[in-house]
């Protein structure tokens, strides 16, 4: 909400969305857009797919905003544990899909670090699935 993004640094919610890019790039999802919020905008920010039936792979991306929160210390996503465990059929899932979104951003920080300084560099915060995957294939998007 803009509320709680005003109490936030840009940057921060630029690398919370990029870490559910990079996962759920990593896990097979493809990418309509992401965005972060500026003046106006409601979301403090947005990571949206195209739709997939992996009930996994979704929650394995909602599962590395909390992961991310815990690591950066910046803000709590509530909404992110909700979701993670909307798409789970036990609680214990939750946090293997903790342990492995953790593994992905640790492994990915290069990607990670690339997205949250094109978020913050993009056209109106926003990027499309196909400027990202040119952006991690080293192209100009
Ligand atoms: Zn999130």
């Amino acid at each position: 909400m803009a509320r709680v993004f005003e109490h936030l640094h840009p940057h921060e919610v630029a690398a919370h969305e990029a870490a559910h890019v990079v996962t759920g790039l990593a896990v097979g999802l493809r990418l309509r857009y992401v965005l972060i919020a500026t003046p106006g905008n409601e979301a403090a920010g947005l990571t949206v797919w195209e739709p997939d039936h992996s009930d996994i792979a979704y929650a394995i991306q909602y599962a590395a905003g909390v992961v991310w929160d815990s690591m950066s210390q910046t803000y709590f996503s509530k909404e992110d544990a909700r979701l993670c465990r909307k798409h789970v059929d036990y609680k214990a899932d939750v946090e293997v899909c903790k342990r492995i979104a953790k593994d992905l951003l640790t492994t990915r920080k290069r990607a990670h670090e690339m997205i949250t300084k094109a978020l913050l560099n993009a056209d109106h915060y926003r990027l499309t699935g196909r400027q990202v995957s040119a952006l991690i294939r080293g192209e100009h998007a």
